[in-house]
């Protein structure tokens, strides 16, 4: 029953449940396996199959927009986090399904089993709250502290999940790992979204007075800023980002190498459309950065990085057909016809392209097949040499950093995950490769949502 995950945890204003701790050992021995099964934990393994199975309403970014736009009232918030809570309880129960469905050698490593536990949590202090519906200022408020704390736990997931598999890579094929992070770093992209989205829209209502005399109901929600819906800018310029990007890598670059290449925009620089800037931030600073690191080790770091806009032309009344995606996407969930065709349209343009050129001499043939791939890199640095694997002592630093990636690389997650980032609104990542020259990369990205 559900109320056995939460560990009969009532829906109490501020209280939080405590993590569960416990790791995943459910397939140990029989002894074992006994002992679990006499707990209430065993019953909630049910219940997360359960909700993991449950049919799931098509999701679109239109939905997560609709609660979202000005002028943002009660009404909107409360419905916001209401459906904030409809959709992450069977989002997270099937990634935790996902973890229990490895190889019990991969679950059983801390690494894994740290991040499987966060998602137990989560789910658990989520449950009570989804059962009681958030029907006040002051409920809606609790939950999105209670919201943001799980964000937090969560920040961590990538460099941990890949230390884990780093550490378990005798066991698993590289193609197995690939497989497995690739679905479960998509899925991570949209419920993290779905919580952001509410949380952007919680941050934007402040309380007005602290007399108790008020009610708690006497909140003024604030106005977002005019172009933005909780996280979605519905006039994002790339060319902006890019900028931003260009400074901080280039600072990283100063560090490391001494040296900085300089970014030249050309195309439509004033091209705008509605996108998720932090998206768009991560993949291009991972782009940059491969960029300049191969055009500093190529000694053509006077060589600018080209950077061409291009943003499609509109069609009046033409829509974009967007392939959706039974399980990471937003536009499609189990119950949806995978062939089915969602479309959508932006206000401004509805797709950009951006290509970043670089004179980094190219990607050796031998490397190309392995781009893809999670955890594959060139890159060494001298930091991290004479230790087995300098990949884990960069994960360590990562990790120590508060997951924040400010190495020029080294984790080799780079490129997939952009592609993840991209792919997840209809979008592609191509990379050109010209051997002995430099590298093109071709990122085109989709309007998201119709904004009306
Ligand atoms: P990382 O940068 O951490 O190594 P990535 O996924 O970003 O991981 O890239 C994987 C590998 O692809 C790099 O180690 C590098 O060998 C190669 N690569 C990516 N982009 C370029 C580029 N623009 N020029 C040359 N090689 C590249
Ligand atoms: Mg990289």
């Amino acid at each position: 029953m559900a109320a056995s995950i939460t560990r009969a945890t009532p829906f109490r204003p501020g209280r939080r449940t405590l993590p569960i701790t416990r790791s995943p050992l459910f397939r140990q021995s029989s002894t074992q396996r006994q002992n679990w099964a006499s707990r209430p934990f065993d019953v909630a393994k049910d219940n997360v199959a359960q909700l993991a199975a449950s049919p799931r309403q098509p999701l679109t970014l239109a939905d997560l927009l609709k609660h979202g736009r000005p002028p943002l009232n009660k009404e909107a918030l409360l419905a916001s986090a209401n459906f904030t809570l409809s959709l992450l309880p069977a989002r997270l129960a099937s990634r935790i399904q996902a973890l229990r469905n490895l190889p019990f050698i991969v679950v059983s490593n801390p690494h894994v089993s740290k991040i499987y536990n966060n998602y137990l949590h989560s789910l658990s202090t989520l449950l009570p709250y989804q059962q009681r519906r958030i029907t006040t200022l002051e409920e809606e408020k609790q939950f999105g502290d209670v919201l943001a704390d799980l964000v937090q736990t969560h920040t961590n997931t990538i460099p941990i999940l890949a230390r884990g598999f780093l550490e378990c890579r005798k066991y698993v094929s590289p193609a197995d790992v690939t497989s497995f992070l690739d679905t479960h770093l998509r899925a991570r992209i949209g419920t993290r979204l779905i919580a952001e989205q509410h949380l952007a829209l919680h941050y934007a209502s402040q309380p007005v007075s602290d007399n108790p005399s008020d009610g708690a109901d006497a909140r003024a929600i604030n106005s977002v800023p005019s172009n933005y819906i909780g996280v979605i800018d519905t006039a994002l310029q790339p060319a902006r980002i890019i900028r931003l990007c260009e400074d901080f890598v280039g600072e990283i670059c100063e560090l490391k190498y001494g040296v900085r290449p300089r970014v030249k925009i050309g195309g439509e620089p004033e091209a705008s459309f509605a996108h998720i800037p932090v998206h768009l931030e991560y993949i291009i600073t991972e782009l940059l950065k491969n960029a300049f690191r191969a055009s500093i080790e190529n000694g053509n770091e006077r060589e600018p990085i080209e950077v061409t806009i291009a943003a499609a032309p509109d069609v009046p009344g033409k829509v974009l057909p967007v392939q959706g995606d039974t399980d990471t996407g937003f536009e499609f969930d189990s119950e949806v016809n995978e062939n089915e065709i969602i479309g959508y349209s932006a206000p401004s343009s509805q797709s950009i392209t951006i290509r970043i050129r670089d004179r980094g001499g190219g990607i050796p043939p031998e490397v190309l097949p392995n781009i893809w791939s999670y955890s594959y890199t060139t890159f060494s640095d001298l930091d991290y040499q004479g230790s087995e694997n300098g990949n884990l002592d960069a994960l360590n630093t990562i990790a120590a950093s508060g997951g924040h990636v400010s190495s020029i690389a080294g984790l080799g997650y780079g490129l997939p995950l952009s592609r993840a980032y991209a792919e997840y609104f209809g979008g592609s990542i191509a990379v050109q490769s010209l051997w002995g020259w430099g590298t093109d990369v071709y990122l085109t990205l989709r309007g998201v949502g119709r904004i009306d």
